[in-house]
């Protein structure tokens, strides 16, 4: 179990010498006893006590990485129960299934499915994160050949899923390079999975039916050093999976239990055959909790809406989304171009930036920071008003741009057009655009004429 704020504050110096940037050294106990400040910060602990205190230092559920490369990921490393509290850490990887009796062809396109889904959204990258491969067939042979051919196909890492541990013995040291996880220990057959985990370094999942299951297997795998975990406590009924994600994070960040201090997976692909379903239940546990989603399709109309839902869910609710403050040029704009004005939250440029594109109207898009609000937000505080607008646009150097000193406001400011001429002076005029998004193809193309 972790320390409480007492029992760190016992070992630290008592000097409230503030470098910490804590006002106490009990203020700073705490705050390292709920896992929202780095041991590190205070620089008198010693060595012994460092060692002592490390595991109270680490956040409630520990952070695994999951494979090598530019396609690793990691999850876990969780201190809140709800994103509202303060943020969630590491997204939840999506990884599809691929089981070793399919054919070779099969295989192979849905390997390419699964690299081929790449969106890009608000400036981010979304994506599949991992291949989950069953020994279906029961065939060792069979299995370590497919997963032999995935690794020729994606760099994706791996989860290596099989009932039979001498198979997975075989998996982890063939592929141990790749850092695939490991599926799965269980009660009966731990010591052997210790012996991987520590000739391997490969993330071992842990199965178990209950919660003392899992404790049983953690504890054991922990007394022996072994802290690269990932618990599957499924029974692949949706109900009972979903209750026991809540409980486990539950018992992990409030109850501060690091039996249950780790990142889990789930296996929707298990627990319905319709793929509306699957996502639905997949959705659900973004939010509450599988840090690994297994599902079985890869068809876009499923994995779209999860990688949206997922990146809405993993965004800091502390820091908006945004861009940064400058000029920016769509499609080669010259001195007679449009210039357009807006905000720099996230979502508002890409969408007013591709409207602007898509209308095949070379433009300038001013973009002003108003520390990521989106208009509305930004006018209502304050940030997007006619002086500061003004001010934007005098230092911007747009000026030195375009001989048509015109600017498009949005039209949900158009309110601001006159008193941001008066700020801008006689030079420029102000030009209310449209409200809507959608509608600036349109209106660009007018306004050219
Ligand atoms: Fe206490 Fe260390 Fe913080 Fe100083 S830096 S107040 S000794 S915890």
């Amino acid at each position: 179990m972790a320390l409480s704020g007492l029992e760190i504050f016992k070992k630290l110096p008592k000097t409230n010498c503030k470098e910490c940037g804590f006002p106490t050294c009990l203020a700073f106990a705490m705050q390292l006893a709920a896992g929202k400040v780095e041991l590190e910060k205070c620089p008198h602990i010693s060595d012994e006590v460092k060692e002592a205190l490390s595991e109270a230092s680490q956040p409630p559920i520990l952070k695994v990485e999951i494979g090598v490369g530019e396609e690793s990921f990691a999850v876990g490393e969780e201190t809140v129960l709800f994103r509202h509290d303060r943020t969630f850490v590491n997204q939840n990887a999506f990884a599809i299934i691929i089981e070793d009796d399919m054919d070779s062809g099969k295989i192979e396109e849905v390997v390419k499915n699964i690299n081929s889904i790449v969106y890009e959204r608000v400036g981010q990258i979304l994506k599949l994160d991992a291949v989950c491969i069953k020994n279906k067939s029961e065939n060792r042979e069979k299995f370590l050949k497919v997963v032999g051919d995935v690794t020729s196909l994606t760099k994706k890492p791996l989860i290596l899923v099989s009932v039979d541990p001498e198979t997975l013995k075989s998996a982890a040291d063939m592929f141990k390079e790749n850092k695939p996880i490991i599926h799965a220990a269980t009660a009966d057959n731990i010591d052997f999975f210790i012996a991987i985990g520590k000739e391997t370094g490969c993330p071992i999942a842990v199965r178990g039916k209950t919660f003392e299951d899992i404790a049983a297997i953690t504890e054991k795998m922990r007394n022996a050093g072994i802290k690269n975990l990932v618990i599957d406590i499924g029974s692949r009924d949706f109900k009972d999976d979903f209750y026991n994600q809540i409980i486990l994070r539950m018992a992990a960040i409030k109850q501060k239990n690091r039996l249950f201090g780790y990142p889990t997976i789930v296996f929707p692909d298990e627990m319905t055959d319709d793929p509306l379903k699957e996502t639905l239940i997949a959705s659900i546990f973004v939010a509450k909790y599988g840090s690994i989603i297994v599902l079985s399709n890869t068809n876009s109309q499923n994995i779209f809406p999860l990688l949206i839902y997922r990146q809405n869910i993993y965004t800091d609710p502390r820091r908006p989304m945004q861009v940064e403050q400058k000029i920016y040029e769509i499609g080669s704009p010259n001195e007679s171009s449009p210039v357009l004005i807006t905000t720099n939250f996230s979502l508002t440029y890409f969408i007013i930036s591709g409207e602007v594109e898509s209308s095949k109207v070379p433009s300038w898009l001013l973009v002003m920071d108003v520390e990521g609000q989106s208009v509305l937000t930004a006018w209502a505080a304050g940030k997007f008003v006619p002086e500061l607008i003004a001010q934007f646009i005098k230092k911007s150097g747009i000026a030195e741009k375009v001989k048509k000193k015109e600017i498009v406001i949005p039209g949900y400011v158009a309110q601001l057009q006159g008193e941001l001429e008066e700020e801008l002076g006689e030079e420029w005029k102000v030009v209310v655009g449209p409200r809507e998004a959608g509608e600036v193809p349109k209106f660009l193309k007018e306004y050219i004429t």
